[in-house]
């Protein structure tokens, strides 16, 4: 059994870790690891944000973590708001107040052209590897479903007519951006445990 730190205190991302993770992987929290303090996302990429994350992980404790960024792209607002999706109508982060302001951001605008992209970061050894996962989609005209975090409600990806909050969470884990970045690290670990 492996265990690993996943480097948030988001409940949400837990679950959807612990329900992507293979079972040889023992899933710890920040709490777990000692460390319970928000860490500062100072950086201007996502694997920069998710890095930051790690480092601090590692650099506290002695397990082996991984931390996550992502980032909600909209192509008619230029990649916006992408790394700075947490704090885009304010620093405290507020979900509803974010999305208030991409659907009026969006009024109008008949491009709904989104992405969400999720950069994750794996110190192992002291070693650092990074992965990128994303998922196409668009932002619908008004919140829909109530499941899920974030700006899961506006978000319809490719394919779908239901938004990310009107899917069960195995739909979503699916085939979310979290669950493409997590798979690609997943593989790199099983690669690297039929080496060893
Ligand atoms: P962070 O990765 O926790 O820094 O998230 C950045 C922003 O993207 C926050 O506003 C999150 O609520 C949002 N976010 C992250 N993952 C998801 C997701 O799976 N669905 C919807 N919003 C998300």
């Amino acid at each position: 059994m492996m265990e690993l730190v996943f480097a948030t205190n988001n409940k949400n991302k837990l679950r959807e870790a612990e329900a992507i993770l293979p079972e040889n992987i023992l899933l710890l929290n920040l709490n777990d690891a000692g460390c319970e303090e928000e860490i500062p996302e100072t950086a201007t990429t996502l694997s920069g944000n998710a890095l930051l994350k790690a480092r601090h992980v590692a650099q506290n404790s002695s397990f082996s973590c991984f931390a996550d960024d992502t980032g909600l792209e909209v192509e008619a607002l230029n990649g916006e708001p992408g790394v700075y999706s947490a704090r885009y109508a304010g620093e405290e982060g507020n979900a509803d107040k974010n999305m208030d302001k991409l659907l009026h951001a969006l009024k109008g605008n008949s491009n709904r052209k989104a992405r969400f992209v999720t950069a994750i970061a794996l110190i192992l050894e002291g070693k650092e590897y990074l992965f990128e996962g994303s998922v196409e989609g668009r932002i619908s005209e008004k919140r829909r479903g109530d499941g899920g975090f974030g700006y899961d409600p506006i978000f319809i990806p490719d394919g779908f007519s239901s938004s990310f909050a009107e899917m069960s969470p195995s739909e979503k884990n699916a085939i979310s951006h979290r669950k493409r970045a997590l798979e690609k690290m997943c593989i790199f670990l099983e690669e690297r445990n039929q080496k060893a």
